[in-house]
This record gives C-alpha cells, sequence and structure tokens, in this order.
C-alpha cells in the first residue's frame, strides 16, 4: 500500500508526497516531529504535520534568508539566529570567513538532534566552533539583549504553538533593541496567495513599519510552501538592501550558489502588483 504525506494548505487545499519510508516519529515538549524519506524531494522535516525542510528545495530558502542580508551589509560579524533548528540556515553563515559569531535560539532540541542523525545536508555545520546554540525561547532571549547583533534571522515556524510569540510587536521591539546602529532583521514573512495566511503576513509587516526606517519584503519560488510563492521581510535601521547593495564586493567572495545571484537578489525586492496593494493597505 502507498504511504502518501498530505499536509492542508488551507481549509480546500492539500498538497501530497509519495513518501518511501518513515525515518522519524516523535513527539516533543513543544511538536510533532516527523522525518520521511521521499523520491522527489528526498528526506523532509515535517513539524506539527507543516513541511519545513526538503532535501530537494532547503536552497532556494536558506540561501534567501542568508545572503540578502549578508550581500548588504558585508561588515556583518555577530549573527542571531531564532529558531532554525535543520541547521540550513547555519550552514550557509558558516560559508562566511567574515563572520566572527553566531548564536542559535532553538525552542526544541529534538528537532536539532533529529535533524543531525537524518538530515546532515542541512545541520552539518551546527558544530562549527562560532556557533553556540541556546535552547530556550527566542521570545524569552532577546527580552535581555541591546545593541549586540549585527544581523537578527528569525527562521522560525508559522504562528502558532511555539512559533506564535515570534510574530509580536513586543518580539519586533526587542529585535530592534538586540541589534546594533547598522543593524539587519530578515524573517520568514509568509504566503500571499492564500487568503487565510494575508492577515498573518499584513499584520507581521504593519508591526515591523512602524519599529524600522528601511522595511521591505522579497520573495522567492518554494515549491513545498503553500503556494509555492514565498516572502520574506528585511528591516534594517540603516541600509538599504537596493540602494546599499554592492554586487561587485559579493561576487568577490567567490560563494558557490544554487539560487541566490546578485542579479535576482535585485529582482526579488520587485513583488507583483497584488503584493505591493497588500502591503499599501497595512
Ligand atoms: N524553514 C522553516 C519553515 O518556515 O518552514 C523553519 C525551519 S526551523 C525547523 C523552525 C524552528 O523554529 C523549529 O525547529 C522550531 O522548534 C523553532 N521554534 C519555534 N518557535 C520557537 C521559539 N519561540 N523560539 C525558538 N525557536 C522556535
Amino acid at each position: 500500500m502507498e504511504l502518501w504525506f498530505t499536509e492542508q494548505h488551507t481549509k480546500d487545499v492539500n498538497f501530497s508526497i509519495r513518501v518511501e519510508k518513515q525515518l522519524y516519529s516523535s513527539q516533543s515538549d513543544f511538536q510533532k516531529i516527523d522525518i520521511f524519506d521521499t523520491k522527489e524531494f528526498g528526506k523532509i522535516l515535517t513539524l506539527d504535520g507543516y513541511i519545513m525542510v526538503t532535501e530537494k528545495d532547503e536552497f532556494i530558502y536558506h540561501d534567501m534568508i542568508t545572503h540578502v542580508p549578508m550581500a548588504t551589509n558585508p561588515n556583518i560579524k555577530k549573527v542571531l539566529v531564532i529558531g532554525a533548528g535543520d541547521g540550513g540556515t547555519i550552514r550557509e553563515l558558516t560559508r562566511y570567513s567574515t563572520i566572527e559569531q553566531i548564536d542559535m535560539v532553538e525552542i526544541d532540541p529534538m528537532v536539532v538532534s533529529a535533524c543531525q542523525e537524518y538530515i546532515p545536508q542541512t545541520a552539518c555545520k551546527l558544530t562549527d566552533e562560532r556557533v553556540h546554540i541556546y535552547y530556550e525561547d527566542g521570545l524569552k532571549f532577546v527580552r535581555t539583549k541591546n545593541n549586540e547583533y549585527d544581523l537578527v534571522i528569525v527562521d522560525s515556524t508559522d504562528p502558532f504553538g511555539p512559533g506564535e510569540g515570534l510574530f509580536t510587536k513586543e518580539f519586533y521591539g526587542n529585535c530592534y533593541n538586540a541589534l546594533t546602529e547598522d543593524g539587519i532583521l530578515v524573517n520568514q514573512h509568509e504566503s500571499t496567495f492564500y487568503d487565510e495566511y494575508v492577515a498573518t503576513m499584513q499584520r507581521a509587516h504593519k508591526r515591523i513599519k512602524e519599529l524600522f526606517p528601511v522595511v521591505g519584503v522579497y520573495q522567492a519560488h518554494i515549491p513545498t510552501y503553500p503556494s509555492g510563492h514565498w516572502l520574506f521581510g528585511f528591516a534594517s535601521k540603516k541600509y538599504d538592501p537596493i540602494k546599499d547593495f554592492h554586487a561587485d564586493q559579493w561576487n568577490q567572495l567567490g560563494l558557490i550558489t544554487k539560487y541566490y545571484n546578485t542579479d535576482l537578489h535585485v529582482g526579488a525586492f520587485a513583488v507583483p502588483n497584488y503584493v505591493k496593494e497588500l502591503l499599501e493597505d497595512v
């Protein structure tokens, strides 16, 4: 009998992937963690039935959440990453020899150990000596930070369960305080295509816009996320992701990337008209 993993994208839309084998299943204190092996997408990590990472398309999300801010300010030295238990964002950050310290705050140690065992493709650099892992709630961790980080990346689950607090105004305000005066905040910003996601995206955008002088969104095409069209939020105290972007400087680093390139960096901020309207309405 065939085994299928199905994620409900909206109450009228399901997305299914045929599964070869279930490799791992466990209930942690925070969420249900499953890892499946599939022919089309390789190994996939799901939390509470939602896809977090697949081996086949994770490069898109991790390239965009990491290289866009790193190319905007090449002097980033100290980074705070919230969530990110699969390790993909950390893997990309560790490619920059200019980064001196990466603090990762993940609420659930079981996500990290499961990924280290079953998905080394993403978890392979969590042992880099610049990486310090704190098993805490990111909402609480940032409350005590002031003027410390050049970059904060919020690589969280959606705004339900443990991820709920990471979409609040209090959290974004504390991220603002945690950043240096050159600081940049990047967060996963949900989708705009299905109505069910729009209100969350607009609320997050409004809260960030009230705090930061430079605010934008950029997009990527991620086949396994709802609608395949995904947004990232970009906010900063000083740097503009287009005006202050020096493509030559990033290209000189010689990093090989499968999705990100410096033309795409500029193009990704050019969002469709219906998205512009949704953002203007907030
Ligand atoms: N790329 C993913 C996505 O959006 O589909 C996110 C990946 S990563 C696995 C998300 C991580 O955020 C999870 O491991 C989860 O445990 C963690 N997380 C959720 N809420 C958190 C919180 N309040 N503090 C720290 N980590 C949190």
